[in-house]
């Protein structure tokens, strides 16, 4: 093990930083680590945030670890923002006028909604969704009111609708795209979403663009105006077009001379080993962005929760040990709910694809559950698949991916990748049916035993 008496540093206390240090401690206990977060002082799962508006959970259930974990850990916290950060020498500037030195900096400094400069974006009741802060001014801007306006159809804008739907609020649900999140589901899969977002009595406006937020005299919004001219009247509007790396502390700098400054695109830009421009200074999570394409089918900023570990885990590894490994992203993965649909993707899965790739697209006759695979028709492998309403196991996917499992071996299997095959297993025995009258084979469901041996004991 490596010992070391350096002082790192980590700006964010979100799934990123907090890996990062973990494992920078497993694998040395020598060095001091000290971990920074202006918005509070212990880690939670930003993933939970909606659960508790909602009443499900407490925001002490949120947090992955007892408070009592940091201290033994030697995991030493600080609350405060960052205003500044003296790359030249080694500081960071904190808005209550303190200073903390560094050897090491790791900035997870995560992402922040986007706004694109509408007219009254920044009225009372006018907010994203990503911080705790959010949640409270939610909490506070929600009371009593007759309608709420959600701007941007994507994940956390149909978390918002659920939460607000939770409280009987009337929503109105604003999508510039033709189908729900069609950018980057395929036509069917949106238009599922579609169906289900108006059977929760959500009054989803599609091709619709927000012109203006109007506010009252006090300076609260009061109604919005569409592209069309279209006025709504509403008391809250959740503004949730995106994120984006939340890096603008770290820009213009007042550099002195000689001092070096951070390379910013949209994200703080680190190779495959989450170096920056400038020595001894790393980023990773939603805040960092690869100068390199990782892969033909990856972005180059990965804003989910499972990558964020990845790069943590990773980093910790390469400041701990002798040899560098660079990040390996392995098969892309993402799941997220649209209120009661469950959706995952494994591979890639664009809403449109080359003419060399095939499509294979089984839906439930509910029309509230659909199982996507794509495979390359040259040699039937499967590249992608999309899963909704119905939870199948990451495993089997990783591996199957992986591994170029053809078609018809993944669809006689479909059974062991099944997460509830007590539920689900007609399911399967409907897809295949599909398969077969398509292709007019006679597949039959494969036995466990033999997943069993290629994907180990957990299948
Ligand atoms: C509502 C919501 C739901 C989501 N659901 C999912 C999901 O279902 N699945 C999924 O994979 N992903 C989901 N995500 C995305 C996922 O939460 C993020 O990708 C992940 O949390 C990013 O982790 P991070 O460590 O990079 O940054 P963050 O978790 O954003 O942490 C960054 C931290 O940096 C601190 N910080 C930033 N600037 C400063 C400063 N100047 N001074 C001091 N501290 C600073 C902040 O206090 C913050 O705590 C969701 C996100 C949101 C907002």
């Amino acid at each position: 093990m490596n010992k070391s008496h350096k002082h790192i540093v980590i700006i964010g206390n979100g799934i990123s930083g907090v890996t990062c240090a973990r494992y920078i401690r497993k694998n040395d206990e020598g060095v001091s680590i000290t971990i920074v977060s202006g918005e509070t002082e212990h880690f939670f799962s930003r993933t939970a945030l909606m659960y508790i508006y909602m009443g499900h959970m407490k925001y002490e259930h949120t947090k992955p670890y007892e408070d009592w974990f940091w201290e033994k850990n030697r995991l030493d916290l600080v609350k405060g923002w960052v205003e500044k950060v003296d790359f030249g020498n080694k500081k960071l500037n904190f808005q209550n006028g303190k200073t903390l030195d560094y050897d090491v900096l790791i900035l997870a400094t995560g992402s922040k909604p986007n706004k694109f400069g509408w007219p009254g974006q920044d009225s009372i009741g006018v907010q994203g969704l990503y911080s705790y802060q959010d949640l409270e001014s939610m909490e506070k801007h929600t009371q009593n009111i007759n309608r709420a306006v959600i701007v941007g159809g994507g994940l956390i804008g149909i978390e918002m609708a659920e939460m607000l739907k939770s409280r009987d609020i009337p929503v109105t649900f604003l999508v510039r795209e033709k189908n729900f999140w069609d950018n980057i589901l395929p036509f069917e899969e949106s238009q599922m979403i579609n169906r289900h977002i108006k059977e929760h009595h959500i009054d989803l406006r599609l091709e619709t663009e927000l012109h203006e937020i109007i506010p009252d005299e006090s300076g609260r919004v009061k109604a919005i105006s569409t592209k069309t001219g279209e006025v709504i009247v509403c008391q809250f509007v959740g503004l949730t077009a995106g994120v984006s790396p939340n890096v603008d502390f770290l820009k213009n700098n007042p550099v002195e001379e000689n001092e070096p400054s951070l390379q910013i695109q949209r994200g703080i830009l680190v190779n495959a080993y989450f170096e920056t421009n400038i020595p001894d200074i790393y980023a990773i999570g939603d805040c960092a962005e690869f100068q390199e394409a990782l892969a033909s089918d990856r972005k180059n900023i990965e804003q989910v929760w499972y990558t964020g570990r990845m790069h943590g885990e990773t980093l910790a590894h390469n400041l701990t040990h002798q040899k560098s490994v660079s990040y390996q992203p392995g098969i892309w993965f993402n799941s997220a709910k649209f209120l009661d649909i469950e959706y995952q993707t494994y591979g890639h899965v664009p809403p449109f694809w080359d003419e060399y790739i095939g499509s294979f697209y089984w839906e439930h006759q509910g029309g509230k559950a659909c199982l996507r695979i794509l495979y390359q028709k040259s040699d039937m492998a499967i590249v992608g698949v999309n899963a909704f309403g119905w939870r199948l196991r990451h495993e089997f996917f990783d591996k199957a991916i992986t591994d170029g499992w053809k078609l018809e071996k993944v669809m006689v299997n479909l059974n062991k990748a099944n997460f509830n095959p007590e539920f689900f297993e007609a399911f399967h025995r409907d897809v295949l049916k599909k398969y077969n009258q398509e292709t007019g084979k006679q597949l039959k469901v494969g036995k466990t035993s033999f997943l069993k041996k290629l994907i180990g004991s957990r299948a």
